[in-house]
Order: structure tokens, then sequence, then C-alpha cells
């Protein structure tokens, strides 16, 4: 009896010496050595009477052993939920009640706060702290270390991930063994990854990009990862002369470009660096190559999705674009409205069906139908468009499309246009309330460092470049845009900051 997702990525390397994880203190864990501790913990998951398709939620620091919780669910066939370690105890109720999960493994930390909500939603409370000790652990030390692989299907879950809840509250996206193993093996292949790379892993593995693509990716290739819990900079700059690719979040782009010790010798052992969860700035990536003479490989997904698109590893990687669908996957540009395919070139709703597509928003069904058509195709709600080359490129989300008197107006176009201003680091551009227009046009711009734009000269410039209705009303100067773990900058927040600027 097989279990397709444990089997291609964990027990291929049952027993094997090959270094899974290189820590940064120079110790290493083997393939071996990694599977007898998620054996041992897939027994302890066993005594607490879970059942196949019951759910895990853990909220612990990222470690080995964090590692060897997932692997322990896939064996044991429960759904395995890791939850974003900044989600605050009101915030993590919602979760634990939403999803029913049957067990929490939380920091020793947080677990006075949770005992109460544990006990309200009758889970089982067990503690993880940063270096893998915790009740939990206590609990394994005396287990075999083998288990007896549960039997499970390609289309049974395996993981419920929450989305990052930038649009709006986190939604439990209920992805099946195939969405992981499909998505895993077309992403290898297409990036080239084999046992002989070193992976740079400073990602937080409670989200798709550190977890599923990078952590999945190097399991199924048999690479190494070398291990970093967070991004720290020093640690990166360190390790980068033993590792062949990375993976990040745009800002590990631009510190690294924000450090002088970051060129062209230190990183002239890497063949990949990959950059996704948000946009990169095409500033960015034309710098990146000239300080190291690589160019980022930019590729586009969501928690619902794993990787739908990238670019290229052979062949040109498009600054500003997101690359072609993956092999195997559709996508296609629809008109909101009608749902029919647009003309090649206008901007419309990115639709992706494949494989690697989730099974629907878990205790969401009305939300599910709306998104996820009877026809497999679903509505990613992010804006783009398809160049005359075929790479996709995303304009932004569905959610912050403004629409002022009667114009669609995308902030995309306008933050190009500002970004590429004197003195500007970067911006965001928002749609505000307007008794006039219903919505308008804001623009927030962070300026480059120590310098202080001038406004009224930008105000003037862009309005040579932009048509009338699209013209930010106000320009404001911010420090910094705000963003999430994953580098998303949370035009919510903006939009409830400056609610009330105009009305
Ligand atoms: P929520 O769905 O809860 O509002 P979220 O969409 O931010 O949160 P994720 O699933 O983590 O949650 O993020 C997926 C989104 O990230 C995509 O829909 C897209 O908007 C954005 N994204 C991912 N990769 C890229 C990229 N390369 N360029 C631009 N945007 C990207
Ligand atoms: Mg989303």
């Amino acid at each position: 009896m097989a279990n397709p997702l444990y089997d291609a990525l964990f027990g291929r390397h049952s027993g094997q010496a090959t270094v899974f994880l290189q820590m940064q203190d120079g110790t290493a864990l083997t393939h071996g050595q990694f599977l007898q501790q998620a054996a041992q913990y897939a027994h302890v998951l066993n005594s607490f009477g879970l059942h196949p398709g019951d759910r895990v939620a853990v909220q612990i620091e990222k470690s080995p052993q964090s590692l060897a919780i997932y692997a322990a669910c896939v064996q044991a066939g429960l759904i395995f939920l890791p939850l974003n370690t900044a989600y605050t105890a009101s915030e993590l109720s919602y979760f634990l009640e939403d999803s029913g999960a049957r067990v929490v493994i939380c920091d020793p930390k947080s677990q006075e706060t949770l005992a109460p909500i544990a006990q309200a939603t009758g889970a089982q409370l067990e503690t993880m702290d940063a270096a893998g000790e915790g009740s939990f652990a206590q609990k394994a030390a005396a287990q075999p270390m083998e288990f007896a692989t549960v039997p499970r299907e390609a289309e049974d879950l395996a993981a419920f991930l929450y989305t990052s809840g930038t649009t709006g509250r986190s939604k439990g996206a209920m992805l099946t063994q195939n969405n992981l193993l499909s998505n895993a093996e077309v992403l290898t292949r297409h990036w080239a990854f084999s046992a002989t790379d070193a992976l740079l892993h400073a990602l937080p593995i409670f989200h798709t990009h550190g977890l599923f693509v990078a952590t999945n990716i190097a399991l199924l290739s048999g690479c190494k990862i070398l291990f970093v819990p967070k991004f720290d900079l020093e640690a990166i700059l360190a390790l980068m002369p033993q590792a062949t690719c990375m993976m990040g979040v745009p800002t590990f782009y631009t510190r690294l470009l924000d450090d002088p010790r970051f060129d062209r010798a230190l990183s002239q052992h890497m063949r990949l660096f990959i950059s996704g969860s948000a946009p990169l700035l095409a500033e960015t990536h034309k710098l990146f190559e000239e300080r190291s003479g690589h160019r980022i490989l930019e590729r586009y997904g969501m928690t619902e999705t794993n990787m739908s698109t990238s670019n290229p590893y052979e062949g040109e990687r498009r600054a500003g674009t997101v690359g072609f669908p993956l092999p195997g996957i559709e996508l296609k540009i629809t008109d909101s409205t009608t749902g029919e395919t647009v003309a090649q070139g206008d901007i419309g709703e990115i639709e992706v069906r494949g494989p690697n597509v989730f099974k629907g928003y878990w205790n969401m069904p009305e939300k599910t139908a709306e998104e996820l058509r009877k026809d497999g195709f679903f509505i990613t709600g992010d804006l783009g468009m398809i160049d005359a080359d075929g790479y996709v490129q995303i304009v932004g989300r569905n959610k912050d499309l403004i629409i002022s008197g009667g114009f669609n107006i995308y902030p995309k176009e306008i933050e190009t246009v500002l970004d590429a201003q004197e003195g500007v680091l970067e911006s965001a551009v928002i749609g505000v309330p307007h008794p006039d227009f219903g919505e308008t046009v804001l623009a927030l711009l962070v300026p480059a460092k120590g310098v202080t734009p001038d406004l009224d000269a930008i105000q003037s410039h862009i309005s040579e470049k932009l048509a009338r209705f699209k013209l930010p009303k106000k320009l404001i100067l911010l420090p910094q845009l705000p963003r999430n773990t994953m580098g998303k900058v949370q035009k919510n927040a903006l939009r409830d900051q400056f609610r009330d600027l105009f009305t």
C-alpha cells in the first residue's frame, strides 16, 4: 500500500547517510536521521488516537524538528497545518476553531495563553521550542525509530495551508498529496534541481514558498538544505559560497543589494536565484544582474495553487514578468464579468487549472464555489496580461483595482511610473473613498536613502506620462511601506490609514 507523497519525498531516503540539513554551526542531519525522528513523532501523534484526515496545527519556530513534524504527519496520514509564528493568541483561536485541529503544537512561551483556547476546541496541546525541545519531543524520545506508513491516495488531503490574509481573513486552502507532489516534480525538473545542489533556505516554513516549494524540491531532488532559521544577512553572506541556489522573497534580494559584500565573487558558486511571493521590481532585477552577473528567476504562485508560472531556466528571464505557465498547468486571462478569455495583451483575471489547484477552502463552500469553477479553473484574484511572447505579467490584485469616476485604474501602472522618479525608492498606489469619484487615487512614496523627493516636480513629470484620471490626487511620503512577513505590501492597512483623507 502506498502513500505517494511520503514515498516520493521522504521514504526514498530511508536509511540514507546523505546530508539533508546542514546547520549554521556546521553540524548536519542526514536523511536517515531525519526520518527516524519523523517516525518517532508519527508514533506520538498516533498515540493521541488521531485518525487519517485529522488536522495537526503547529505554530513553532523553524527548526529541523518542525520539518520532521511535517514528515510525521504525511507518514501518519494526518493533515499538516502550519501557522505563522507572528499570529497572536486571538488570531490563533480563529485558526484552531476554524480548522478543528485535534492537536496543537506551540512554542512553550505561548502555552499558557493557548491552553484555554485548546481546551475550548478540544485540541491536545503540546510544546516545542526553537531547539526542538518540549513536551512533544519528550514523548517522542522513547518511541521506535520506524513507523509503518499509513496508506494514502493521491487525492487525499495532505495539508491545510491558510492564505497570508493580505486581502482579508485568511482562508484554509485544502491541498491534496498530488497538489504538492505534482508541483514539486514539475519545479524540480523545470529548475534543474539535482542531488548535487545546496539550497540556501532562509524562508519561513509556515508558508507555501519555504515549505512546499523549497523543502519539497530539496526532498524530491535529494539535495542538501543549508538551514537558516530566519533571514539573517550575516548568515546568508557566510553560507552563500557553499550554496548553489537560493529562494527568496523580493526583500531578500534588496537587502543583499544593500550590502556591498554581496558581489560577483561571493555568488560565483551559485547557479540560481529564485524570487516570488510578491512582485520583484524590474529595477531590483537589473541591479542584481549588474552586481552579481545573475538574472533572478521570478515565478508566480499562491497558497491555493502552489506554483503556476515560472520564467525559464534556460532562455530569457524577463524582468517584470513571471514567465510562462508551468508544464501541465493551463493559464488564461478572463473578463471578470463575462468569464470569457480576453484579447491577447488585454488585462483581466488570471485563472489557472491543473493538478496543482487545491480542493477548495475549508468551511467556506460559498467562497469555494465563487472562485473554483466547475471546469476546474481557479479564479486567482490576481489581474494580469500575457505579452506578445507569452510571458505573463501580474498587474495587481483584483481587490486593489481602483474604480474612479467609472474608470478602471491599475495601481501597478502608476507605481511603475512613480518608482522611476528621482528620489523615489518605491511606491504604493491605493484607492481611497472620494465624495465625487467614489474612489480616488492616492500615492504613498518611500524616498531613496538620504533624499527628500520634490513632490511638485514628481507631480508635474507624471502628469506628462499618465492620463488625467489616473493621476494621484495626492502624493504622501512614508518612511516605509507596511509589509507582512512574506514581504507583501499590506494595502488594506494603507487603505484603513488614509480612508478619511478626502471625505
Ligand atoms: P490572502 O489570499 O489571504 O489575501 P495572499 O494572497 O497574500 O493572502 P498568498 O497565497 O501567500 O496569500 O499569496 C499569493 C499572492 O501573492 C498571489 O495571489 C499574488 O498576488 C502574490 N504573488 C505571488 N508571487 C508573485 C509574483 N511573483 N509577483 C507578484 N505577485 C505575486
Ligand atoms: Mg490570496
